[in-house]
């Protein structure tokens, strides 16, 4: 059992380096005003993570945020990823440099594999490496990776991933992956933890939000952290980033996770790892 503390808790990745279980997610937020002033919220409120990526094309408004922010950029986990059609040995070596052109930063807290390109993915891990290796992220991971890819791609690598990134959510646990990478000590981390807004309609989470006098997204997210997973909960509304983070003065009982666990549907809204054409 991992121990949750507060919102600048962390969880230990395998290398000894301390990833905020907690962050601000930014997919749609827009460039410019729109995503600063959501990276700046939340740094009020006490995040202490943010996850973009290249492809969300918000990267410099994420970097503008920070340092508006007033807080240290050594205090900020800060995570990117690098897009599809960047993968590849070379291509992902200039891929990373743009992002962090673009962030402002000499080097980022994570950087992920967005998604498991076939035929590319184990070049562009090779990248990372040497990256990881030089001391420009702090930790590697990967995105969308299902057991498949992640047992293809340990078979070449000389670094284990520290983070798999994956849709999860009362609809979407797999259970089977998040016990291996537990295993094979690779944090597990959510994204579209809040179902990208569905999960606001499931009556039995609205029965347990009133029992424990908190809101569905915020039983949720609990639930995320009682999993010993990491969570990334996006928005970019003062109000909701403020009270998406109020999760640490109640806990979910072991039978209340477990209830939440056996919602599981197998059911993304997001693409399948195995069948993207993207
Ligand atoms: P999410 O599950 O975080 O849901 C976001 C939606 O819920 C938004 O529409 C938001 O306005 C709404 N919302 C948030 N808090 C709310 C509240 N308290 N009350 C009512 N509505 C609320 O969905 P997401 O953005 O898809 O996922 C979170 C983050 O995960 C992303 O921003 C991104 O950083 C990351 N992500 C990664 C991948 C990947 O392939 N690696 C894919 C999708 C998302």
């Amino acid at each position: 059992m991992k121990t949750i503390t507060d919102l600048r808790g962390t969880f230990a990745l395998h290398n000894g380096v301390g990833m905020p279980y907690f962050g601000l997610g930014v997919y749609l937020s827009k460039e410019g005003q729109e995503v600063i002033n959501a990276v700046k919220w939340a740094i009020k409120t006490g995040y202490r993570h943010v996850d973009t990526a290249s492809v969300y094309k918000n990267e410099e408004g994420v970097g503008e945020g920070i340092k508006q922010s007033g807080i240290a950029r050594e205090d900020i986990f800060v995570v990117s990823k690098v897009w599809n059609n960047d993968q590849g040995y070379e291509t992902t070596l200039r891929a990373f440099e743009g992002s962090l052109k673009r962030l402002g930063m000499e080097y980022l807290d994570l950087y992920l594999i967005h998604w498991p390109v076939a035929g590319k993915y184990k070049e562009t891990w090779k990248a990372l490496e040497k990256l990881y290796r030089e001391g420009r992220i702090r930790a590697i991971g990967v995105s969308n990776f299902l057991k498949h890819h992640l047992e293809d791609l340990v078979e070449t690598s000389e670094i284990v991933p520290m983070v798999n990134q994956m849709e999860f959510h009362p609809y979407l646990v797999q259970q089977e992956l998040l016990a291996y990478c537990t295993a094979h000590k690779i944090q597990y981390e959510a994204w579209s933890p809040l179902m990208q807004g569905k999960v606001f309609g499931i009556e039995a989470i609205q029965t347990l939000a009133r029992k424990y006098g908190k809101s569905v997204a915020q039983v949720v997210l609990r639930w995320n952290l009682q999993k010993g997973v990491v969570t990334i909960p996006k928005s970019s509304k003062k109000e909701r980033i403020v009270a998406n983070a109020n999760i640490f003065d109640f806990a979910l009982s072991e039978e209340d996770v477990a209830l939440l666990d056996a919602m599981d549907r197998r059911q993304r809204f997001g693409p399948d790892p195995d069948n993207f054409d993207f």
